[in-house]
């Protein structure tokens, strides 16, 4: 797209601090039913649930938990199985051997360093190994204590094509987002962009004409 096309667009819409209220309000309204679409019941099953949903869908993920669940309840139900028996009940998942090893490794430290229980910081949540900062500030928005905002494939292609960031590193773009999103909304805002991202602003073709927030987009082709 030319400089000077885009120049034109980031004008007419006006600046992002003023476009990201309305922005939320539209899409709260939009996608009224916006959640994770992972299941879990539990504080560590949404843990695993995470951690397993690298790579794959979450539909794949929730086919695999469903039976995962009943079998491992504790973190001590996942080290008292052979790493192998594990890697076949999460198989279907991909990276299944990186995967037990992380899980193992993080219901070890459950165990030892956090009472069995789930973290809620991240700087917790961080040392759990496999952990990295997407999965845990999921987990941590999911218990209700967001501390960051996660950039998935979504939510990055959205901000930048609603003038939210110009970068590309999910980092940087996580620090542009923060300064932007009132922080009462960071734990809703990706699952706003990811249901948006996937039921109107596809990768490919992106449906502006039907889209509630076309006004404020700089990248709007309606
Ligand atoms: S106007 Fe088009 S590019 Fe912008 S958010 Fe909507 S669908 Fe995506």
């Amino acid at each position: 797209m030319p400089r000077s096309y885009v120049r034109e667009a980031r004008k007419r819409v006006g600046p992002k601090r003023a476009r990201i209220q309305p922005i939320i309000d539209r899409l709260l309204r939009e996608h009224a039913d916006a959640a994770i679409a992972l299941r879990f019941g539990t504080d560590l099953e949404l843990l695993v649930s995470v951690m397993l949903s690298a790579q794959t869908t979450d539909v794949n993920v929730n086919r695999v938990t469903e039976r995962l669940f009943e079998k491992y309840r504790r973190p001590e139900d996942y080290l008292a199985v052979p790493a192998e028996e594990l890697e076949r009940d999460i198989f279907a998942t991909g990276f299944y051997r990186q995967k037990t090893k992380a899980i193992r490794g993080t219901m070890a430290m459950l165990i030892e360093d956090y009472d069995g229980r789930v973290p809620r910081r991240m700087e917790d949540l961080l040392r759990l190994p496999g952990v990295a900062r997407k999965t845990a500030n999921v987990v941590a928005a999911e218990l209700g204590e967001p501390q960051g905002i996660v950039v998935d494939t979504h939510v990055r292609r959205l901000s930048q094509r609603l003038g939210l960031t110009k970068v590309e590193d999910p980092v940087k773009i996580e620090r542009d987002l923060q300064r932007l999103v009132p922080r009462e909304h960071w734990g809703v805002f990706p699952h706003l962009l990811i249901w948006h991202g996937r039921r109107v602003c596809d990768a490919r073709a992106p449906k502006c004409e039907r889209c509630v927030v076309n006004d404020l987009c700089p990248s709007s082709r309606a």
